[in-house]
Order: C-alpha cells, then structure tokens, then sequence
C-alpha cells in the first residue's frame, strides 16, 4: 500500500452541520451532525466520491462519530 500513499489522496469536506447532543471527548467542546463528503483522488484526479454522516466537534473539529451510510 505504501507505493499507492503518494498517488491516492482523500479530501474530506464538510457540507453542513447542525448541533447534535453530546460534547467532544477531546477538548469538551459541542457537537455536531455534519454531512461530509470524501473524494479520493488518484494522481489529484477525483474519481471516487461518498457521502456520509458524522458527528463532529464543533470546536477541535475532531470526529467523534461517524456513520457509513
Ligand atoms: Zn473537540
């Protein structure tokens, strides 16, 4: 796998959030439920798009939880 490192990127983006119950273990900071989406990218072209749910610290940014699908 460690050859593909160089070749294959993620980039992972946060579409919109709205706060959610809980606080973030890290930092104590609030959460959130945000719509994220990652594309994978091979020599910085994107051909691989998903789309999933997580819960995000709102202050740290830290995933506290996510969802696949
Ligand atoms: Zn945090």
């Amino acid at each position: 796998m460690v050859c593909f490192c160089f070749l294959v990127d993620q980039k992972r983006r946060m579409r919109r959030s709205k706060p959610a119950a809980g606080t973030c273990s890290r930092c104590g900071g609030g959460a959130s439920v945000a719509d994220m989406k990652t594309a994978t990218r091979f020599c910085y072209i994107p051909f691989y798009w998903k789309s999933w749910k997580a819960i995000v610290c709102t202050f740290c940014g830290a995933i506290l939880k996510s969802y696949n699908r």
